[in-house]
């Protein structure tokens, strides 16, 4: 592991690098803030594309709204959101979502917003369904709240790189980037953005590591 000086230089660095490589991401891919807490509970375990045909249904069942969740029957619900897998599971998160929304908010997600960021975050890590990379990627990507998202490329991408071990904890992979970072909601949101790109075009299970952007300061350059 590296002291804290080469770790704050190595968490700037690969920013920098993976947004020379890559350019800006614009996320997070979706119309209101409504729709992304939606979408943080549909991409859990799903590919954003069947994601995206999830969100479809709901938009062409004018169904993309708290109230229309919530009176929804069940069967109905699971059925629009089936192709994000896992239907009947993310179908009673997304209930208890939306009751949570409307019994502490009036559905009201500016007044939501209005919350400081901790009271918030422990709030929704309440609500059935929702853990910390949810949680944390609504108060990013719906609210701008500066939290930064860990998930599982970000533990591929900097264990291999040598600054933390695969099995550290959430926590501790949050850590490592907000007390490194400038509090900044929009490096926050564009470099989990960029981290989850390198985990798609080089940083796969097999990783591709010739002409990697992070090969010069990664430990496990060509040794997979
Ligand atoms: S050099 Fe290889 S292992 Fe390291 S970050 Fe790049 S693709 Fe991943």
């Amino acid at each position: 592991m590296k002291d804290d000086k080469s770790e704050q230089l190595s968490v700037n660095t690969i920013y920098d690098r993976l947004l020379d490589a890559y350019g800006p991401q614009h996320w997070w891919p979706a119309q209101t803030p409504f729709e992304v807490m939606i979408g943080a509970v549909l991409t859990q375990s799903a590919a954003w594309t069947n994601v995206e045909k999830a969100i479809t249904n709901l938009k062409k069942a004018q169904a993309l709204s708290p109230g229309a969740i919530r009176n929804m029957p069940f069967s109905e619900l699971s059925g629009l959101i089936k192709p994000s897998g896992y239907y009947n599971v993310k179908a009673r998160k997304l209930k208890s979502l939306v009751y949570w929304l409307g019994e502490n908010y009036s559905d009201d997600i500016e007044q939501m917003s209005a919350v400081k960021s901790n009271k918030l975050r422990e709030e929704l890590l309440a609500v059935y369904g929702i853990g910390p990379e949810t949680a944390d990627s609504i108060l990013l990507y719906a609210l701008g709240k500066p939290l930064f998202v860990i998930d599982a490329y970000t533990k591929r991408i900097f264990s291999r790189i040598g600054l933390t071990n695969e099995d550290d904890s959430y926590n501790y992979y949050q850590k490592l980037f907000m007390s490194n970072l400038a509090t900044d909601v929009i490096v926050f949101n564009e470099y989990h953005a960029l981290i989850v790109k390198h985990a798609k075009e080089a940083c796969n299970k097999k990783p591709v590591c010739g002409g990697c952007c992070l090969s010069q300061i990664c430990s496990h350059s060509g040794k997979i």
